[in-house]
């Protein structure tokens, strides 16, 4: 089972790839968790992905494949996969697909998850909070004013693949 979640900040996709991936057994593949992991680790892409992810813009699509490349040859994504947060802008789309093409391998499902922005906005606000409460790390990007610009790169850039992967009937 090959299967995109697309969906704004905030929407539960992290959530809903869990449940999907105890239900087929794949793997869950989040870019954002790959990324914060890399910048955790302080390699290369990690220091050079760390202040956009801050400010909350996208990173550049050749690093973001790069890492989706890499982790899909591995050999548990053989059965199959959940992507959480890629493909985010319509290059990432077509690069993708051409990779689907070469590895002889299709999507099966694309789903979108949709929720109101203001609902959006509170829950990453209550997430953020609840983590501090609770002595944990609050993420960097977890604030008011960065929340405004990943939903604004969602709509720009996102949103748009909607109607690409409709036109796909995926
Ligand atoms: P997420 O955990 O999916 O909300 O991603 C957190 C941040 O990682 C995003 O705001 C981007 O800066 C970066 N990121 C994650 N996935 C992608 C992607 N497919 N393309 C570009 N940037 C990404």
């Amino acid at each position: 089972m090959r299967i995109v979640l697309l969906g704004p900040p905030g929407a539960g996709k992290g959530t809903q790839a869990k449940r999907i991936v105890s239900e087929y057994n794949v793997p869950h593949l989040s870019t954002g968790d790959m990324l914060r992991a890399a910048v955790l680790a302080e390699t290369c892409i990690g220091l050079k992905v760390r202040e956009t992810m801050e400010s909350g813009q996208l990173v550049p699509d050749t690093l973001v494949l790069a890492a989706v490349i890499e982790r899909i040859s591995q050999s548990d994504s053989q059965r199959g996969f959940v992507l959480d947060g890629f493909p985010r802008t319509m290059s990432q789309a077509t690069a993708f697909d051409d990779l689907l093409v070469t590895e002889g391998l299709e999507l099966d499902h694309v789903i979108e998850l949709h929720v109101d922005e203001n609902v959006l906005l509170d829950r990453i606000l209550t997430r953020a909070r609840e983590t501090k409460e609770g002595g944990g790390l609050v993420r960097p990007d977890d604030n008011y004013e960065t929340m405004k610009v990943r939903l604004d790169a969602y709509n720009r850039q996102t949103a748009p693949l909607v109607d690409y992967y409709r036109s796909k009937s995926l």
